[in-house]
């Protein structure tokens, strides 16, 4: 059986000599050879996330990193803002209730974006010390403006830190977490960086390390403060690191470089333009509100009233997976995920398929 292309959102297609480059042999993780490695990678990283303060790597999922920001983040007796428009925003509130947080959760109707009122309308009753808002909310397709909520944070909110999951973004869209002044931006190496699941980065502001000494019980694996000891000590890493998986990080970040981020945007900008207008053409409407489309996974409504299953089963007899609708959205959307390596020539190939269906 021929390998299946990926066109869901996460884990995502893996060029082969990002596979090959876990082939290296294992060194120690305290050997000169190991650190560096180590030490190559987050000059190249703070290029990709643009920041010119700290990135952090950890051998867990992007979901470690939601722990290790409100951890971090937010002092007994203060709260934590929790912007729900979505599953994943939903995993955020739980995991900071899970870790003892007092969290104000807001619901916004699944579609919509989180708009900066939403946010300012809660801040005003005082008391936090974070908001937490995820950029690209992969279960609805709804990218948010960060950089407009961001915008009215600093202004208005100064001592509030801005943690954002752009687990399904990051790398495939321009978040320029300096410029706008963001305190944590995690995310996940499967989804649009486009490596094997395993690894977690995060974008964190002087800001934030400031805040973590203020914050007891931050854990011992997610602690900010330790994972800078080491680094800055030229340690690496307190707890043995994913070599394998830096290897390939290694060869990933050279080729997203040469490609050049521009050029990466704009590939993940041209082939949801192509997902938009294969949609439209066939009858679907987009489930995010006008607007606020992800320019890495369409989510699509499935208007036409369409066998999801049996869309998802005749294309994965052809060898291409699509994704359906995240919980509660099964069946009623399907997510087309245009991230990573894949690009518009690859987008239609996916559609000669899906139009071979629908003309059955
Ligand atoms: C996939 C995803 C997560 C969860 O990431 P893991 O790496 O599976 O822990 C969190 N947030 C968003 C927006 C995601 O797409």
């Amino acid at each position: 059986m021929p390998p299946k292309k990926l066109f869901i959102p996460g884990p995502t297609e893996v060029a082969p000599a990002v596979l090959q480059a876990q082939t290296r042999p294992m060194v120690g993780h305290r050997s000169r050879e190991f650190a560096d490695l180590f030490y190559s990678i987050p000059p190249r990283l703070k290029q990709v996330l643009l920041t010119d303060q700290h990135v952090y790597i950890t051998a867990s999922s992007g979901t470690g990193l939601q722990e290790m920001a409100v951890r971090n983040a937010v002092r007994p007796g203060r709260k934590a803002l929790n912007m729900v428009a979505g599953a994943f925003g939903d995993r955020w509130q739980k995991v900071s209730v899970a870790n003892g947080k007092e969290s104000v959760r807001v619901e916004i109707p699944w579609g919509q974006p989180i708009r900066p009122q939403d946010v300012d309308d809660h801040l005003a009753a005082g008391g936090f010390d974070a908001i937490t808002i995820v950029h690209n909310e992969t279960s609805t397709g709804v990218m948010s403006d960060v950089g407009a909520v961001a915008r009215l944070v600093r202004e208005k909110y100064p001592d509030v830190l801005i943690l954002v999951d752009a687990v399904s973004s990051a790398s495939g869209v321009r978040i320029p977490f300096d410029d706008w002044g963001l305190d944590m931006m995690l995310t996940s190496s499967q989804k649009a960086f486009a490596l094997p699941p395993g690894l977690a980065f995060a974008a964190v502001s002087d800001r934030m390390l400031a805040r973590a000494a203020e914050v007891p019980h931050r854990g011992w694996y997610f602690d900010l403060l330790l994972l800078e000891k080491y680094l800055v000590a030229g340690k690496t890493t307190p707890a043995t690191p994913a070599i394998s998986l830096l290897n390939a990080l290694d060869v990933q970040l050279d080729r997203i470089l040469a490609e050049g981020l521009e050029n990466r945007w704009a590939r993940h900008q041209r082939s949801m333009a192509l997902t938009h207008a294969w949609a439209q053409k066939n009858g679907f409407e987009l489930f995010p509100a006008p607007g606020y489309e992800s320019r890495t996974v369409t989510c699509i409504r499935n208007t036409r009233g369409v066998d999801v299953p049996a869309m998802i089963a005749f294309a994965q007899e052809r060898g291409m997976i699509i994704g359906n609708g995240y919980g509660k959205l099964k069946n009623e959307t399907f997510r087309i995920a245009h991230m990573g390596e894949l690009g518009p020539a690859d987008m239609q190939a996916l559609f000669a398929v899906l139009n071979e269906f629908l003309d059955e």
